[in-house]
């Protein structure tokens, strides 16, 4: 993988999304917020996460879409359930993903974070493909952004977000990330 200016990485499937703008002004990107996701929710291998951060989902494609009619939210990355990783927004950019949000006192964390999407969901396991290409995406950013913290959507926006939820396995990343396994 390499890196351009902007935070685009090659070597990954890039489809742009629009749902960014820009961070503060010396803003760095200290925090990575792990979520999970899949449209509709608990169907895995779709579109609609592609289209959903694109703006491009068909609402009348199944009941659930109609409530995100107007919803404008993106992710830096998103993890497929074969590993594949998708960039929808250069890490420069300011990705809408963490929405009302603390971490360790400071708010709005998308002005210093990125996001990476597991499609997956509260209620079933991620798999192996899911964190090996988690953890090498998480030792190249680390590589080129002062990241000091992972916390999940739920740790930074708690009653309100549930994700990556229960399934998630903090502990086995951790240690793959500090080279124990
Ligand atoms: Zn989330």
């Amino acid at each position: 993988m390499k890196i351009n200016i902007n935070g685009w990485l090659s070597g990954v499937r890039r489809i742009a999304s629009a749902n960014y703008d820009l961070r503060p002004a010396g803003a760095k990107i200290e925090l990575l917020v792990i979520h999970n996701i899949s449209l509709p929710p608990d169907q895995f291998g779709g579109p609609g996460i592609a289209k959903f951060f694109t703006n491009q989902l068909d609402h009348a494609a199944h009941p659930y879409f109609e409530q995100l009619k107007g919803v404008k939210v993106s992710s830096h990355f998103l993890i497929r359930r074969d590993g594949g990783v998708i960039q929808f927004v250069p890490c420069r950019g300011r990705a809408w993903h963490a929405g009302v949000s603390s971490w360790q006192g400071r708010t709005r964390c998308n002005d210093f974070s990125i996001g990476i999407e597991l499609e997956g969901s509260d209620f079933v396991p991620f798999t192996e493909r899911q964190y090996a290409a988690l953890v090498r995406l998480t030792r190249y950013l680390q590589r080129f952004y002062p990241i000091r913290n992972i916390a999940g959507h739920s740790d930074i926006a708690p009653g309100r977000k549930t994700d990556p939820g229960p399934y998630f396995d903090w502990a086995g990343y951790r240690a793959a990330l500090a080279g124990q396994r």
